[in-house]
């Protein structure tokens, strides 16, 4: 049977590419329902890091749970939020309640139950600083599962959740410090404090993050996007040094897994922005963001992505790798292997 349920509604960057199956899930007892699953099966949000490079012949589980509970003690806010909830709409809720914790994370597309399967990150702070653990149902075992933050094993841009596809996260739990400083050492959002008078609340943070971002990132909804494309690379320090006596306006940020470089600025200095493939393009105000920016079908992306990967090892001699998840017709994939089905012919969308 040809896939039949539309997606192009539920990928921002609005390809049009189908599925064979699509349920909503709107009640965690739908879940239980469903086992044994026996064909290939994905967990959907907001599909704003997703890149649909063929129609998918498999289930969708779309998840649309919702739900936030707050409670407090003497020193902390406690957040349990179910995992269709919208992120930003989260992210604001907090701030104009005054609760601080979430605010540089304002923006972000997407649903709070893929939160953690990044580790969602902007402006210094990443979803492990505020996460205390997160409950999900295995869809393999049928066995509801609490994990906490060790758990979790959050690295950058990275968690358990990425290695182990067959949870379906149904809630995540948040805990705020009620003393609660803001987090403004990012070039922007430093600039911006350096200039104020008084100490920020939650609210003004989370207003300031939107206004940056509105700036330099195109809004999905006018120009369809999955945000980052790829991840910044990490190197080590002698890569990262020789590359410095090669750039020496290069930014780089020692971490504790070697030295990060910005992909966007790699990308910028070989003056790519505005490089298009068919109709995808490299943003003209962020290198780091490819856009479909004229009816854009799956392999102009692919071609796009790969040719920016090309020019950047090249150069630089440092590899790129999609922070996207690439999907074909059985699940999740990469770009080497969507470029080989390029070459075969296969049906693309
Ligand atoms: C304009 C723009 C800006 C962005 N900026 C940022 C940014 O600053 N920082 C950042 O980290 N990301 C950013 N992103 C990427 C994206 O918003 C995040 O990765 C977000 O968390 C994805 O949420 P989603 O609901 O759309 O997930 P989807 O794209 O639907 O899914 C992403 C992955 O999570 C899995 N998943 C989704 N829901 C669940 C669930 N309930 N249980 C288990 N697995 C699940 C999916 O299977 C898939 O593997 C941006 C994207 C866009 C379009």
């Amino acid at each position: 049977m040809p896939p039949s349920y539309s997606l192009s509604q539920l990928n921002t960057f609005a390809l049009e590419v189908k599925a064979q199956q699509l349920i909503h899930i709107d009640e965690l007892s739908q879940l239980t329902q469903l086992l044994p699953i026996t064909e290939p099966m994905l967990v959907l949000g907001g599909g704003s890091n997703m890149l649909f490079t063929e129609d998918y012949q498999g289930l969708i589980l779309h998840n649309r749970l919702l739900g936030i509970e707050i409670t407090a003690d003497d020193d902390f806010h406690y957040l349990s939020v179910a995992g269709g909830e919208n992120w930003h709409d989260l992210v604001m809720h907090c701030a104009e309640l005054g609760i601080g914790g979430l605010e540089n994370l304002a923006l972000i597309p997407g649903t709070v139950g893929a939160a953690p399967v990044q580790n969602i990150g902007a402006y210094g702070v990443e979803l492990a600083d505020v996460c205390q653990a997160v409950h999900a149902y295995c869809l393999s075992s049928g066995e509801f599962h609490h994990f906490d933050l060790a758990q979790c094993q959050f690295a950058y841009r990275d968690s358990l959740f990425k290695r182990q596809r067959d949870y379906f996260i149904s809630r995540v739990l948040l805990k705020l410090p009620k003393n609660w400083q803001p987090q403004l050492s990012y070039g922007e959002l430093k600039q911006w404090a350096a200039k104020l008078a008084y100490q920020p609340s939650p609210l003004d943070v989370a207003k300031q993050v939107i206004s940056v971002r509105q700036d330099k990132l195109p809004d999905p909804k006018q120009i369809p996007n999955v945000g980052s494309f790829f991840k910044n690379p990490i190197v080590d320090k002698a890569q990262a040094q020789q590359l410095l006596q090669q750039y020496d306006d290069m930014p780089q940020y020692v971490t504790s897994q070697g030295v990060k470089l910005a992909a966007g600025w790699l990308i910028d200095k070989l003056g790519l922005k505005g490089f298009a493939i068919g109709g995808a393009a490299v943003h003209q105000r962020q290198a780091l963001v490819l856009i479909n920016a004229n009816h854009a079908c799956a392999d102009d992306v692919v071609l796009l992505a790969q040719h920016v990967r090309e020019q950047v090892a090249k150069h630089f001699g440092v590899n790129l790798e999609p922070e996207v998840n690439f999907i074909n017709e059985q699940g999740y994939s990469n770009l080497h292997d969507a470029l080989k089905s390029l070459n075969r012919g296969s049906n693309h969308v």
